[in-house]
């Protein structure tokens, strides 16, 4: 792909070239973009991606690259990073619209000032509303569709939306047809309860500080590698196996939580896959489990 053949004569947000990837994502892991931009509006992101499939240029939407694995050599299309200049959110009667670019928790401290309640399962996502919808990011006490009325989204052809309750059928466990069919979230309304904020604010508190507890924080990783099988928990799964604190080169289960997969440091696109499929041969052999990825690994 040569720049000359995409006329982003539309474009009023930043169009970066041959930028590095590391610093898009949590696990601090990928090449170069070829093109890197970052719109200001959803009309913005429509007509790049209408400009990438009439050009059969590849593209790929990000939001805080929480959950995805870059490719250690170049992406050779655009990147649309929707965290850098879409966020905005309001409310109107009672309704809370806010843009895919929006940081999770971002979105939880304006929903507290506002004095709604029962979202604090998400707190410590380090998502977009986009990449949590993508991702029906949450925990085991809940998952981000339960919050949603409705998703406004560009299919490639037009925007639509999709209201509950046709939107539970576009949710999975950690999955979405958002995400199968590389459907562009932009904006999303929630209908929130409002009822004790000084409870869910002990809630969240309570939630922050297990985090902080039970997950390493501080380090490189995307969260949670393996989805968890049915009934079951991956982690535990790992731990059993005496998997925490294993490691090969830069890559290595977390001491703390056996779901996380760390970059500690240098580490490659090629060493994490690697290291994941050692550990998925060594899950399968032991407890006849076949592991699958939440992580989104990026296609070249
Ligand atoms: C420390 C840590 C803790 C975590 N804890 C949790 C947790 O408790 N629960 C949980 O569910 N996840 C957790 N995660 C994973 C991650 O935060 C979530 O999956 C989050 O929803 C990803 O959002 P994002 O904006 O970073 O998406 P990205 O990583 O940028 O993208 C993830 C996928 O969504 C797609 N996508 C992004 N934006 C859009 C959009 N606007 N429209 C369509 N597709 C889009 C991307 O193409 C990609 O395939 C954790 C991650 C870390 C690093």
């Amino acid at each position: 792909m040569k720049n000359c053949d995409l006329d982003f004569s539309f474009f009023t947000g930043d169009i970066l070239t041959n930028e590095s990837l590391q610093s898009y994502n949590t696990f601090g892991i990928g090449g170069h973009a070829h093109l890197l931009v970052k719109p200001r509006t959803a009309e913005e992101i429509v007509r790049t991606i209408q400009l990438c499939k009439a050009t059969t240029t590849p593209y790929i939407i990000i939001g805080y690259g929480s959950n995805v694995l870059f490719p250690d050599e170049e992406y050779p299309g655009v990147v649309i990073d929707t965290k850098s200049n879409f966020h905005e959110i309001e409310e109107q009667n009672s309704v809370v619209y806010a843009q895919a670019g929006v940081s999770m928790q971002k979105a939880i401290l304006w929903f507290l000032q506002k004095q709604f309640t029962g979202f604090s399962f998400m707190a410590g996502i380090p998502g977009s509303i986009g990449g949590c919808i993508a991702m029906n990011a949450g925990t085991n006490r809940g998952r981000i569709d339960q919050l949603l009325q409705a998703v406004t989204y560009f299919d490639g052809n037009i925007v639509q939306k999709v209201h509950y309750p046709a939107l539970k059928d576009f949710f999975s466990y950690r999955s979405s047809l958002f995400l199968k069919n590389t459907w562009c979230v932009l904006s999303a309304e929630f209908v929130l309860d409002r009822g004790d904020v000084e409870k869910e604010k002990k809630q969240l508190q309570m939630y922050l500080q297990k985090r902080s507890l039970s997950q390493p924080l501080h380090s490189k990783s995307a969260g949670c590698f393996w989805k968890n099988p049915p009934n079951q928990s991956a982690g535990k799964i790992l731990e059993d196996l005496g998997l925490k604190g294993y490691h090969k080169g830069n890559i290595k289960i977390s001491e703390i939580h056996a779901n996380f997969v760390i970059n500690m440091g240098k580490g490659t696109c090629r060493e994490v896959m690697e290291f994941a499929q050692e550990i998925e041969r060594i899950v399968f052999q032991e407890t006849n489990i076949q592991l699958e990825r939440e992580v989104q690994l990026v296609k070249v």
